[in-house]
Formats: C-alpha cells, structure tokens, sequence
C-alpha cells in the first residue's frame, strides 16, 4: 500500500519552507486478530461467490461456496463475517449460524477431511467498499474495495488473519453499462436479463486483505510484458489523452522488476485501475492494483506528480507481500521496505542514479530528524511509522546489498521467494536465505539495522557519499550559511550546466538573501531553462523585483502547474496593473485533477476590478460548485479552501462543508471538520449551520448534533 499521497508530489523544498507543506506520519496499526487457535484446526483452500450488489439499497447478496481442509478434529469452524444476514438456503448439509460478527459452522468435523458448504447471504457494508460518489443523480458511481487496514469481512466473509492463504474465485452482478476488475483471470461474462455476470478465476492462494473489485465506466488500453503477462491499463473514456503520460514507463517497469527480482511475475495477469476518492495513494491487490485518480495527469502534470514510484511499488508488493506475506506486524518491513526498495531501484532505471541518490537523500534525512528527536523506531517494531517501515526499511535493503555485494543479495532474495512462494514470511525466513549465500557476517546489519532504534545516519552518509553528485550537492549544500558576497562565484558556477537539484539549492540559498543583491545570479536561474530551478525560484521568491518582471512572467509558460499555480499567485498579487493580461494568458488551464489552475483563475478573476464583468457571477458559481459531492474530494478540499478565503460561504456550500465532514476518505473528512470548527466561530455562518438539520444526510446531521452545543 501506499499511503501519503503528498511525498508523491516531485518538487522538492527545504525543510525550512515547507511550513505549508503537511508532511505527516501515518501510523499503520494493522493489527491481526488473535485467530491463531483456529488456524491449527482449519485450513480454507477455497471461496467462490456470485457477489450482487444493490447500488440503490447499497446492499451486497452473494451465493458463496467454502472449502477447507480440517486439521484436527473439531465441532466448530468460523468465518470472519461482519454484520451478515444468512439466508435460508437448503443446500448446506452443515449447521450455520451468525454471531459476534463470525459466520459460524458446526458439524463433527474429522482431521484430514475436506468439506466444501455453500450458502447465501446478505450485507449492508459499513466499511471497506464503497459507494463513489454516494447517490448524486447524473454523475456515474464507481464502486471499489480496499481490504488491508479494513478487513474484507465486511462484504465477502473470508479471514481477517493474513496467514491463511486461500483461493478466491469471484464472479460479480453488474449493470451492462459498467466494467468490473477483480482479482485473477477474467474467464468470461455472462448475461442475465439487464445485468452481466463477469467471472474471474485465481489459481493461487491470497491472504484476504488483498480480495478486491471496482465497478465503473472503465476503458482500458492492453499491453503485454517482454515475458507475456498481459497488463492492463484502465482509464475514464474522458481520460484517454491521458493515459500516455499517466501509465508512461509502465512496462518498462514492469520488466525491469521481473529481471531484476530474479523471479517470474507470480500471477496470471495484471491491471492497474486509477479511483475515485480512493483512501490512498495505491494498493496492491492480487493482480489489480488500485490507486488515486489523482494521477491522472497530462504531460505536464506528470513532471510534477506521476504514477511512476507508486506504480513500481505496488507492482513490487504482487512479490514482496502478495506471493510472501509477512506473518505479523513486526514483519511488516518484509512488505513495505521492500515495495519501496524496489520502486527506487524502478526509478533509478528510469530517471537515473542522480535521482535514485537524491531521493536516498531525502529520506535519510527524515529519518535523521526523527532519530534525533529521539523517535527513532527500530524495524521490527510493530507499531512504528510508516516513514520507518518504508523509508528505512528500504535503507536498510540498500546498506544489506552493499554489504554483500550484488550477486549474493539478488540469489539470495531469488532463494527467499522461491522458498517461501505462496505462503507466509518471517524476518528470520529472509536473514537465513542472505546467512546461506554470503560469507560476510551479517550480525552488525542485524543488530545496526534491523533492532536498533535509532537510524544509523553516519553509516548512511558514508553510503551517500559514494555518489559524486551527492558530493557535489553538499559543497554547495555547505556554503547556506556563507555571505552572498563571498559565495557568489561559487553559485554562480553551480547554476551553470546546472542540475536539477543543485541548482534548487542554490536558488534555495538566495531567498534568505535581499532580492536586490541576488538579481544577476537569479537572471541566470531563469536562464538555465531548467523548469526544476525556475519552479524553486515561483516557490521561494516573496517579492518580484521590477528588473525580474519580464523574467518572472515567463513561468507562466512552464511546464508544471506547480509552478504556474504559485507564480500566477504572485505575480497577479505583486502587478495589479497587468492583471487582465495575466489572467488572459491562463485562462482555461485546468491543472491537475484537482483543478488547482481552473480554481486558483475563477478566484482572481472574480476579484479582479473590471475584468470580464458580465461573466463575473458565472466564476463564482463554478467555484462554489466545486465543493458540492458532485466532484472528487481533492477537487471539493481546493474549493473549500477557496470559498472560506473569500468568505463566500452560504446555505449550499456550508451543507457541502458538512457532508465533508462525514466522507469515507478520514484525511478529506478530517481537514473538512477542523475547517468547519473554523467556519462555526462565525456567528453568523453558525446560525445558518444550525437550521441545515435535515437538508443533510443522517450521517451529516449526527455529526452536526454532537459538535453544536445548544
Ligand atoms: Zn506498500
């Protein structure tokens, strides 16, 4: 999985500008319950189910059929089942039973048989699929699952605990219009009066919590892998211009991990499906993974937030997660440390050893500050952050590999996947396989790495250093707290043939600095024509200087809309002579998916003095609609933001506020609740809040109750 949408984002800015920039720390708690018992008596091979589901009622009624294998005699099996309703159903020759949000099943059951029961059921999930956008006529829904953090036991009864492995055979119900992806090999659809039933097939074993499906509007573009996996590529029909730069790299990606891993694709196929409002940045469900529509770009949005580590990393999960599941949260690392170790090593192919070292770098200083504070988290622990079961834990990969050298640690991660294929890994499972192939002892990187709290940062820059760019970028890195006079030439040198990073460094340098005294070495960061450099310059520059005017325009025309969002920003805030040109010269331009040109444009153009009069309330109107569920959540957070700036709330955009409050995606839901508490100091907007009551989903309204006292 990936979580934190925002380290996504390419640019980079010191720490000391990045106030506005959340980076936050997503605690995982993934915790597996105590089922132990019943993994000794039991093992479930396989689950099929017609799955229905009722987009209206937002119900799901399903046919299923189970198979397992009984271990040691027993008069009782479960199945993890929230809040189901059994059906009668006179098939089942077995006693079954709901409870305690278990399916269960009594019977004599004797070790070393197999039986196999069917049954129906029905459900109202609470949690783990949803409904997106919910019920807003005109606009289409989509429909998707995410099983890890949630459980999928709350549509399709399975096991909440990872280590049993089963074979999941699903077949969905849906409307002709809409497409379903699911796990495994799609076999074929069938149709039934209005609907179409699309069967999937698995041949292997999943733990549960990688159990998926999205229904939509779905298109795909199909490609093959050099080994012949067939890949799909889903996308919106309005997003087919896109899917260039969206899915850009993908089998080059694709073929690069299976050389690189040493160990074939381990499944049938695989698709990658961009969704609405989903939770995260991605998952990895078997064979499809899912991720956020927000990547969904064009070609210039991708070079400032593209799929491709995500895409990498989950594609390293159907390996490192999917195939080889780690046994518990203190394994966890085994999962995501490897994910995002193969990602870098995916990017490093793509974007070179520069990049892969620079994005070393930053994390190594993460890691650092978190240390420092005293916060360091060993990898092993259960509950540390994701920052340690990512970022460290591919840090430790790295320093693992220099240690015993390329060919012992690829053997080595070839042996651990061969041996352990399809079930599930320990720690100690990885350590054997490196202990086999290599003389080196590897005890100091066990105790150092792998135990120790604290991030072992000296070792970490001995390893950096081994780069010279990175050599490169700490002279200039080291010259932050020299005078400007006396570092001139040095800067000056480093914006000449300049990289991407160094030359954001220097840049970095002169905002500290008086404009007036920087202008030259700026004249020559906007002649690098290096977008990197020029977009440090729109994110760093507070005040445009006359003599870097016609300079400072021609961001405008960059490609990225980071840029273009903070110089139109500044620029039309610093000029307001030359505003109509401004915004004639950016009109039209949506950004990315969450709008942020379209939004910031209607904005400026509504407060503008004399600019487009007549169409003046149209502008307002558009923004104002943009916080309304009929658009995704990162489009409604930007217009919020918008609307609260201008104080434009009223009735339909406060019940907008509102309903965020409550939505599925807890980050959109918990920035809408702190605007809100804002928002309600005013007494005025507090008034109108009040008498919302029942112009607001139940849901809305339960949670207005509890935070207005009166
Ligand atoms: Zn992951």
């Amino acid at each position: 999985m990936y979580l934190d949408l925002n380290s996504k984002w390419n640019y980079w800015l010191p720490t000391f500008l990045l106030s506005f920039l959340l980076f936050s720390v997503f605690l995982l708690g993934f915790s597996i319950e105590a089922s132990a018992q019943q993994i000794n008596r039991v093992d479930f091979k396989q689950i099929a189910a017609v799955v229905s589901i009722d987009t209206t009622e937002k119900r799901v009624d399903a046919h299923y059929t189970v198979s397992f294998k009984v271990l040691k005699n027993t008069d009782s099996i479960y199945l993890d089942a929230k809040g189901m309703t059994l059906k009668p159903d006179g098939n089942s020759d077995l006693i079954l039973s709901s409870a305690d949000d278990k399916i269960w099943m009594t019977g004599h059951f004797q070790e070393g048989k197999t039986y196999t029961t069917s049954f129906e059921y029905a459900v109202f999930p609470t949690q783990s699929l949803y409904f997106m956008p919910w019920g807003i006529s005109g606009v289409s829904t989509e429909i998707w699952t995410q099983g890890q953090g949630k459980f999928t036991s709350h549509w399709l009864p399975s096991i909440d605990d990872v280590n049993d492995k089963i074979e999941f055979d699903l077949s969905f119900v849906a409307p002709k219009n809409k497409n379903v992806i699911a796990n495994g090999k799609l076999m074929n659809i069938t149709s039934e009066n209005t609907r179409n039933i699309w069967h999937f097939d698995m041949k292997e074993p999943m733990s549960s919590y990688l159990v998926a499906f999205a229904m939509g509007d779905f298109t795909k573009k199909e490609l093959f892998s050099s080994s012949g996996i067939p890949i799909e590529l889903y996308y919106k029909p309005d997003d087919s211009l896109k899917v260039e730069p969206t899915y850009r790299y993908s089998k080059q990606i694709f073929d690069f991990l299976e050389t690189e891993i040493g160990v074939p694709y381990p499944w049938q196929n695989y698709k990658q499906v961009p969704l609405r409002d989903f939770l995260y940045a991605g998952m990895e469900n078997t064979t499809a993974t899912f991720f956020s529509e927000a990547f969904v770009v064009d070609s210039i949005g991708f070079n400032d937030r593209n799929y491709v580590n995500v895409n990498a990393h989950e594609l390293a999960h159907q390996w490192f997660g999917d195939m080889v599941t780690a046994k518990s949260d203190k394994d966890h690392w085994l999962q995501e440390g490897f994910a995002t170790y193969y990602a870098l090593l995916a990017e490093k192919e793509i974007f070179g050893d520069e990049y892969f070292y620079w994005q070393l770098y930053q994390t190594a200083e993460q890691l650092k500050a978190l240390s420092d504070e005293g916060k360091g988290e060993s990898l092993l622990n259960p509950k540390a952050s994701s920052l340690t079961f990512y970022q460290k834990g591919a840090w430790a990969l790295h320093i693992l590999r220099e240690t015993i050298g390329d060919s012992a640690f690829k053997l080595a991660i070839k042996n651990y996947l061969e041996k352990h294929r399809f079930t599930n890994v320990s720690t100690e499972d990885f350590l054997i396989e490196v202990r086999a192939v290599s003389d080196t002892a590897i005890s100091p990187f066990e105790i150092n790495w792998l135990q120790q709290s604290a991030f072992r940062s000296e070792e970490a820059y001995q390893s950096l250093k081994k780069s010279p760019f990175i050599m490169a970028y700490f002279e200039v890195a080291a010259l932050r707290a020299v005078p400007l006079i006396d570092k001139k030439a040095q800067l000056r040198s480093a914006l000449t043939l300049p990289n991407d990073f160094i030359g954001q460094e220097v840049v970095y340098q002169l905002a500290s600095e008086p404009v007036s005294k920087a202008i030259p070495l700026y004249k020559k960061a906007f002649k690098s024509e290096n977008p990197y450099i020029r977009q440090a310059v729109a994110l760093s520059m507070r005040e445009i200087p006359m003599e870097l005017q016609t300079e400072y325009r021609s961001l405008l025309n960059d490609p990225s809309y980071v840029t273009l969002e903070f110089a139109l920003h500044q620029i039309w805030a610093q000029f307001p002579g030359n505003r109509h040109q401004y915004l004639d010269q950016t009109k039209g331009i949506e950004g990315f998916q969450n709008k942020n040109i379209r939004q910031l444009w209607l904005a400026l153009a509504w407060i503008t003095k004399d600019y487009n009069n007549s169409k003046k309330e149209e502008y307002l109107l558009e923004l104002k609609n943009y916080t309304s569920p009929r658009y995704s959540f990162e489009i409604r957070e930007k217009a919020f933001e918008y609307v609260n700036e201008l104080q434009f709330w009223d009735v339909e955009t406060l019940k907008n506020l509102v309903e965020a409050c409550v939505h599925p995606a807890w980050r959109f839901a918990k920035s809408s609740k702190e605007l809100l508490g804002e928002v309600l100091r005013n007494k005025q907007y507090h008034e109108q809040v009040k008498v919302l009551g029942k112009n607001v989903t139940k849901k809305a309204a339960d949670y207005l109750n509890s935070i207005i006292k009166e």
